[in-house]
């Protein structure tokens, strides 16, 4: 029997798109740079040792280790200590999801203990962070956080996590936070406890903003200069610094509190389509703050992420 053009067509193209839609399972923390080359073991600028190093990053696996297992995911991490590269990456390969932290950046002046989770919150935000994912070339969902959505996922999920029993520490941050973050920490959070909880963010941000802008050599991000830029598509690259620290920031003052066992829209990965853009990032709004369910404070900023869902459907 002669088969139908217009199923040998379907068969061909869906075959084009199983090979070339393999999934993209990789991404770092900083886009290349060359600060490997200022770095030094025994740096004496650096604000973290090696055994802060292994404790920062034991407390994230502690957590999020049986959360991955829930997923059918073996969450590991390489501990490169001795590593010079200013870095740091995620990497799932089916039931393999790991996360490479590399001391040259845990060693550099600008990061702090809790600038350095953040970092490795972000590598887990590309496993965990959810929808908005990482596309294959025919525009299909793949179940791997892009980098803005791997920063927001640091702070409005897992620092928020991992510190929020911290009251004491997170106390200390009434004092050293910046004056125009501390108002708006304030405006979205009446207990003293999320205050803190904000500030203490607020401060790893900076931080790691600062490092951010180091490559650049570029004006230094601040609180008060968030970013002018909007994109007509969500990004799926690095951000400038400020867009990052704003990413950060918002992150903090988002009031949803994620469910640390859901990763928003995976089930969707896989899948092309506006129809499933949409339900994806419908999906992702019920775990965050979105501008469609009213949120102004606490969104994803418009510097790389563009939203198409507009409430309800
Ligand atoms: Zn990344």
């Amino acid at each position: 029997m002669k088969k139908k053009p217009a199923f040998a067509v379907v068969a061909v193209l869906f075959a084009i798109h199983s090979v070339l839609a393999t999934p993209r399972t990789q991404a770092s923390t900083l886009p290349p740079n060359d600060l490997h080359l200022e770095d030094d073991i025994a740096r004496l600028d650096a604000n973290i040792d090696e055994a802060e190093f292994n404790s920062i990053i034991d407390k994230a696996m502690a957590f999020y280790v049986p959360l991955a297992k829930e997923h059918g995911g073996n969450l590991s991490v390489e501990r490169l200590w001795e590593n010079k590269m200013v870095n740091a990456s995620a990497l799932r390969m089916g039931p393999i999801w790991k996360i490479y932290m590399y001391g040259g950046l845990a060693r550099r002046p600008e990061v702090t203990p809790d600038g350095f989770q953040v970092v490795v919150c972000h590598e887990l935000g590309h496993l965990f962070g959810g929808f908005p994912f990482y596309r294959t070339i025919f525009g299909g969902l793949v179940w791997f956080s892009v980098e803005g959505e791997s920063d927001y996922f640091a702070t409005q999920s897992c620092a928020r996590e991992l510190w929020k029993h911290e009251h004491e520490q997170n106390a200390v941050h009434r004092v050293t936070v910046d004056f125009y973050a501390q108002q708006r920490c304030d405006m979205t959070w009446s207990g003293r406890r999320d205050r803190d909880l904000c500030y203490r963010i607020a401060d790893a941000s900076a931080s790691l903003a600062k490092l951010l802008a180091t490559p650049e050599k570029g004006e230094k991000p601040s609180f008060a200069t968030p970013s002018r830029e909007s994109v007509a598509r969500t990004s799926r690259k690095h951000p400038k610094a400020q867009c990052r620290l704003d990413t950060y920031f918002e992150g903090a003052l988002c009031p949803e509190n994620r469910d640390p066992s859901i990763i928003p829209a995976k089930r969707l990965a896989g899948y092309f389509g506006t129809f499933f853009n949409r339900r994806a990032e419908k999906q992702a709004a019920s775990q965050s703050c979105h501008s469609a369910e009213g949120y102004f404070e606490g969104v994803r900023p418009r510097c790389w992420f563009a939203p198409v869902w507009m409430g309800e459907q």
